[in-house]
């Protein structure tokens, strides 16, 4: 469904992707782990295009990402993005926050996108949630929505990155479990996290990225009882 080739990026001098090769199959859950500074971020920014890139190419369903225009934003929004930080408008509802995009991108009668977004809240545990302001939500409550929102572009694809890291244990658990769900109804997710009990529970595939490379890509079990290079070994026994 998704699929990367041979794609490099630099950030100056500094080369920060190199050579990255990955592809995502329908349904698939792919958990990405590095250190810090190894480039998840940048990678998931990739793919989006929110970053260009130097080399290499980015395929949804076989069809190249577009470079910009109308095109671009039509791929990108098939290709969802929840970030750490929520990105909420502050100053819209939730209801607002959730209906922008789809009546705004891609033409949803207002109606319907309303209906749809009710159907999202409840989904995700928030029914009750709809006129309240993103300031009266606790952070996990936000977060909800902010998948909420990206659902309602009714996306192939979902991008997370560290999507609780800004989360106490509780909430978080709260978004784990949507994503989990999400993932048993088969979305197709890239997921950046530092939650290895949702890598291991939810993830068909972990890759590692050591400094901008994939060095390791395998299934959970094997790759928690026996990472194969050092970096990995090493990056495991700092995080477990
Ligand atoms: P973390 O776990 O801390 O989020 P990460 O794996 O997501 O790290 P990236 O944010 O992708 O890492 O950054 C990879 C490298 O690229 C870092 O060395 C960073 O300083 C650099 N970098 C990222 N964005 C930029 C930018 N906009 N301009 C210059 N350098 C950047
Ligand atoms: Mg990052």
């Amino acid at each position: 469904l998704l699929r990367l080739g041979g794609v490099d990026k630099s950030f100056g001098a500094h080369q920060v992707l190199h050579g990255i090769d990955l592809e995502l199959r329908a349904g698939e859950v792919v958990v990405l782990l590095g250190a810090s500074g190894s480039g998840k971020s940048t990678l998931i920014r990739c793919v989006n295009r929110l970053e260009t890139i130097d080399a290499g190419e980015i395929l949804l369903d076989g069809v190249p990402m577009p470079l910009e225009g109308r095109e671009l934003a039509r791929m990108r929004a098939q290709v969802g993005m929840v970030f750490q930080s929520f990105n909420l408008f502050g100053h819209k509802t939730v209801l607002e926050n959730i209906t922008l995009a789809p009546v705004r991108v891609r033409g949803v009668p207002a109606r319907q996108a309303q209906e749809r977004a009710h159907e999202l809240l409840a989904r995700v545990g928030l029914a009750d949630k709809a006129s309240a302001y993103p300031a009266q939500l606790s952070g996990g409550q936000q977060q909800r929505v902010a998948i909420a929102r990206a659902l309602a572009m009714e996306p192939r694809v979902l991008l997370f990155d560290e999507p609780t890291s800004a989360l106490d244990p509780e909430m978080t658990n709260e978004v784990l479990d949507v994503m989990s769900e999400l993932a048993r109804e088969g979305m197709t997710m890239l997921v950046v996290t530092h939650e290895m009990g949702f890598a291991r529970r939810v993830a068909d595939r972990v890759v590692f990225l050591d400094a901008g490379r994939i060095v390791e890509s395998a299934p959970p079990r094997d790759f928690f009882a026996g990472p194969r290079t050092d970096r990995a070994r090493e990056f495991l026994s700092k995080i477990l």
